[in-house]
């Protein structure tokens, strides 16, 4: 069976996109066939795995708003994960879609093509709450949202709250929440705790663990079209297999979703 998994947070550079590169090559890392599709006509996500946005015959756009199928656009990456690109197109699918009926479900009717080729499918959703997100939402069985532990992280949460209650309201009802995932972590201060105390208070959701570390690691990676798991050790690289592990233990029902408690330790 496969699980889709959404990386949705309308704010950008809270490490969405790092983080479906990073824990789509650490579920590789366990043996799963993965899946990442770029779901931002930013192209970050096929830049950073080491495609050129500019050059690519075909991408997600085409997938979304054409007849191409998904296999037809399928890349191979350093980290033995698959990835449905993206390209500056993509900005176009936008107004294509939304006048068509049944635009929220383009991207899950596609995903039907390759059922039962991937044990886990990812998606890198774009910094807004447009139909591109909606398309991501809807297509996903769960949903994690990365957070920036820094001040005011929270606005905005509870915009995309409602959004995932909509979504599981209308196009989605089997779509689960797993939790606030937080990102740019830094340990050493007491700011962190408290951001992300006050997010799991306000909202009443999870707060996934481990915390993703800030290091510069993340930077170099991603300049080089690999993620940070086949560089050198580094702290940022093992958060994100102890996340993939604690997803993998959930999914396979072997264990609870391990969370997250800032007020501990
Ligand atoms: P988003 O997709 O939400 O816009 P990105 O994944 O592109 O966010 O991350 C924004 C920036 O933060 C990028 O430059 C990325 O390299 C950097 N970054 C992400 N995670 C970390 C981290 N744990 N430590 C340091 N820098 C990070
Ligand atoms: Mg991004």
């Amino acid at each position: 069976m496969t699980t889709v998994l959404a990386v949705a947070n309308q704010k950008g550079g809270v490490a969405k996109t790092t983080t479906v590169a990073s824990l789509g090559a650490a579920l590789a890392a366990l043996d799963r066939r993965v899946l990442v599709i770029d779901l931002d006509p930013q192209a970050c996500l096929t830049f950073s795995l080491g495609h050129d946005p500019d050059r690519l015959p075909g991408s997600v756009h085409e997938v979304l708003v054409g007849d191409v199928k998904v296999e037809e656009v399928l890349l191979d990456t350093h980290d033995g994960v698959r990835l449905l690109p993206a390209t500056i197109d993509l900005a176009g699918a936008e107004a294509l879609l939304l006048m068509r009926p049944g635009r929220e479900h383009a991207l899950r009717r596609a995903l039907a093509q390759v059922e039962g080729q991937f044990d886990v499918i990812l998606i890198d959703c774009p910094p807004s709450l447009g139909v591109l997100t909606l398309n991501g939402l809807t297509a996903a069985d769960a949903v994690i949202v990365p957070l920036q532990c820094e001040t005011l992280a929270h606005r905005g949460v509870g915009q995309l709250l409602r959004t995932v209650h909509d979504v599981q309201a209308i196009t989605n009802p089997k779509l689960e929440l797993l939790g606030v995932l937080p990102t740019l972590y830094d340990a050493r201060t007491t700011h962190s705790r408290d951001v992300l105390g006050d997010v799991s208070d306000r909202y009443s959701t999870p707060v996934l663990a481990p915390p993703i570390p800030r290091t510069v690691r993340f930077a170099e990676a991603s300049a080089s079209g690999a993620t940070v798991l086949s560089g050198r050790k580094s702290k940022g690289a093992q958060a994100y297999r102890d996340l993939a592990a604690n997803l993998v233990g959930y999914w396979d029902g072997n264990a609870d979703l391990i969370t997250f408690s800032p007020y501990e330790s």
